[in-house]
């Protein structure tokens, strides 16, 4: 996709997508005693490259919710989000050419049962 094209898509993201770097860097701390199950410290996010966006267009989602079979191991305390993707998202994901990405998300999200709810709050709650 050129750049051009995928810069307009970027910048009609939904609110609920934003710059998410800052509170990245305090969820890292708070978990940092606890690895991944490959055994890797990671911040536990999907990383928006995943779904052809960028790190200021973060929809701040759960890898293990949505990117594995397997529950997230916080459950309810999870800092990142677990709430289903709304419609808008998924429009605009697939607009940016990730209409696979979001097929698998949705195949994993259930898996292995409906993910607790999470205090997710969307990144333009923290905009200033
Ligand atoms: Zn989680």
């Amino acid at each position: 996709m050129p750049l051009n094209t995928k810069t307009h898509i970027l910048e009609r993201a939904p609110k609920t997508a934003g710059d998410l770097r800052a509170y990245n860097d305090y969820v890292f701390v708070w978990q940092q005693s606890l690895p991944s199950l490959a055994g890797k410290v990671t911040d536990g996010k999907v990383n928006p490259s995943r779904y052809n966006s960028t790190s200021t267009k973060d929809l701040g989602l759960c890898y293990e919710t949505y990117f594995t079979n397997k529950a997230c191991r916080y459950g309810s305390q999870c800092r990142w989000r677990h709430a289903r993707l709304k419609e808008e998202e998924r429009r605009w994901l697939r607009e940016l050419g990730a209409t696979e990405v979001v097929a698998f998300m949705d195949s994993m999200w259930a898996e292995p049962f409906v993910p607790e709810s999470t205090p997710w709050f969307p990144p333009y709650m923290f905009t200033t």
